[in-house]
């Protein structure tokens, strides 16, 4: 069966920025998503149409087609207390930190550029934003998704959503 749009693919990575690796997913479950509802980066998409289980390939994406550009204007200064788990933090912010800030629209993760007593200058840009991505894929089964996996948009089971 030809991976297209409405079908479950199960498949393993690995993923580098060209220099070193930066994820992996042999060694555990494959990841499981749900073709043609914009579930993984356009360009890693666009490669899987129509391959089959058993096909491996390696492909370099350009940001543009992964997780984006950088923007200049995504170093913010926020408060600490506005920060997932600030308690916590407080004191322990380090530059290149992940930290969850959070927003009306729910947490937003952030890179610490800058750590002062009150508040934090944080880039919202992606971590991956910018980065020209080669991933490494072995498609390891494909299936018809069920009605209610394509209503919710997403696979469900192993390396899928649990609800
Ligand atoms: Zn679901």
């Amino acid at each position: 069966m030809k991976i297209t749009s409405g079908t479950v693919v199960n498949f393993h990575y690995r993923l580098s920025n060209g220099e070193q690796e930066l994820e992996n997913s042999h060694g555990g479950d494959p990841m499981a998503y749900l073709h043609g509802h914009n579930n993984i980066i356009p360009g890693l998409e666009a490669e899987m149409s129509g391959k089959e289980v058993g096909d491996a390939f390696t492909v370099t994406i350009q940001a543009e087609q992964a997780y984006g550009l950088r923007r200049d204007d995504a170093v913010q200064r926020v408060p600490i207390k506005h920060l997932h788990n600030s308690a916590k933090l407080k004191n322990k912010l380090k530059p290149g930190m992940l930290v969850h800030i959070n927003t009306n629209d729910g947490a937003k993760q952030a890179t610490v550029v800058k750590a002062g007593r009150f508040n934090v200058d944080v880039d919202t840009n992606h971590p991956l934003a910018g980065i020209a991505l080669t991933f490494e894929v072995k498609v390891e089964a494909v299936r018809e998704a069920t009605a209610e996996e394509v209503s919710h948009g997403h696979a469900h089971g192993v390396g899928g959503h649990h609800h």
